[in-house]
């Protein structure tokens, strides 16, 4: 079955391009364009992997990845911060926060989806994530 991404972000051009990628490469994709919207659909949606644009209106994203951390059954869901902050220490605010992994913007399409998969991986383990 398709694995679930879930895409929260503001821009809708990052949007329309992580969209683009990810389902080319077979993902079944849901999107959500504010931080309180990305929360909830994530509880409803139990997505897979969560990609989350760190500059959001309202709540920046480290307030989303606590948020959804301390969900019910979401402590094991695959969180990739996405940025175009380029400030030492901010990848260690991201995995501080609950990502398991950070992205650079601006996305290039030659390289995403693999930076996205290896961050998967590395959060699954050699055996894989239990369901
Ligand atoms: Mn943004």
């Amino acid at each position: 079955m398709a694995k679930k991404v879930l895409v929260i972000e503001d821009n809708e051009q990052n949007l329309y391009l992580v969209r683009f990628i990810l389902e080319k490469a077979g993902y079944s994709v849901l999107s959500a364009t504010d931080s309180q919207e990305g929360i909830d659909l994530a509880g409803a949606s139990k997505p897979d992997i969560i990609l989350l644009d760190i500059q959001l209106p309202t709540m920046d994203g480290y307030a989303v990845a606590r948020r959804i951390r301390a969900m019910p059954d979401m402590g094991n869901v695959a969180i990739v911060a996405v940025t175009s902050y380029a400030m030492p220490g901010d990848r260690e605010k991201a995995l501080a926060a609950g990502c398991d992994g950070y992205i650079e913007k601006p996305i290039d399409p030659e390289t995403f989806l693999s930076t996205v998969e290896s961050n998967v991986r590395s959060k699954e383990g050699p055996n894989g994530r239990a369901p």
